[in-house]
């Protein structure tokens, strides 16, 4: 017996084998009854549709594992997302509750991470300062993560370590050229600088050259128009002086603020339109 004098159309029990479906999007299908699974086979072009997701999708996940662990993102902001940030905070009696402030920072960062992803940040940075534990670094590791699903390339590093990098380049033994280890900070897509607060102060410690390179590195982003997060516990006057003057007058040239209090916040200047929808 051939499938084919097993086609009926129609449900008799006995003899259903093969018989013509509809599929809403792709039209009349010859669906196949499985005795075993006791149903009858989807759409096949519904099927590969699904197939190819899926392959797409398994891609894109070893795409971005490899990404993230070249960018240097901690371990524990893997999972740091948007979704995920919460813009709530411990009232008195210990409940959770939801800080417009903080809702709104994480509209502008969202904003934020759209130019960044679409490519029309006109190399604008984004500042986030305020107290630690306030959310900072999850905001920047959302933007970070966004960037990286879109086939952005991202570097993540503390102040100290483009100081040390630069300066292991003075050792004999050093297999990087200075301007080799500038390259490392100046090429990526996107640059997230954490932890400027642990600067040492410039006035008091011996750093005049790597601080003069820290300058080469936000002045040639700045050239190519490629945007720098930079993240710091501490006053944006502080920022100033850890940076030195030259490199903070570039980086706000272009720079987008957001302050991280427990309570309330502000935008102290905006180069890039954040409310627009
Ligand atoms: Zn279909």
């Amino acid at each position: 017996m051939t499938s084919t004098n097993l086609k009926l159309i129609g449900e008799d029990l006995e003899d259903r084998a093969v018989k013509t479906r509809n599929c809403p999007t792709h039209g009349d299908y010859e669906a196949m009854f499985s005795v075993a699974e006791n149903r009858w086979s989807g759409c096949q072009a519904c099927l590969k549709l699904e197939r190819d997701k899926a392959e797409r999708d398994e891609a894109m996940a070893r795409r971005v594992a490899i990404q993230q662990e070249r960018s240097g993102i901690p371990e524990k902001y893997r999972a740091a997302t948007f979704a995920n940030f919460s813009p709530t905070r411990k009232n008195k009696v210990g409940e959770d509750e939801r800080i417009e402030s903080l809702d709104s920072k994480l509209k502008k960062a969202k904003r934020y991470s759209q130019y960044v992803n679409e490519g029309n940040h006109r190399g604008s940075n984004l500042i986030l300062v305020g107290l630690s534990g306030t959310g900072k670094t999850h905001i920047a590791m959302a933007i970070a993560h966004e960037a990286i699903k879109n086939r952005k390339t991202v570097k993540y590093v503390t102040a100290e370590d483009i100081m040390l990098s630069i300066r292991a380049t003075y050792s004999n033994k050093s297999n990087k050229t200075e301007l080799e280890a500038i390259h490392d900070f100046a090429s990526p897509d996107l640059l997230i600088i954490d932890e400027i607060d642990k600067l040492k102060n410039p006035e008091t410690h011996d750093a005049n050259n790597e601080l003069k390179q820290v300058f080469t590195i936000v002045n040639k982003r700045y050239s190519n128009e490629k945007p720098i997060v930079l993240i710091g516990n501490v006053p944006t006057e502080q920022l100033r002086n850890r940076l030195g003057e030259p490199t903070w007058e570039r980086l706000k040239e272009r720079s987008n603020k957001l302050v991280f209090t427990e309570s309330s916040y502000r935008v102290q200047f905006e180069n890039l339109d954040l409310e627009a929808q």
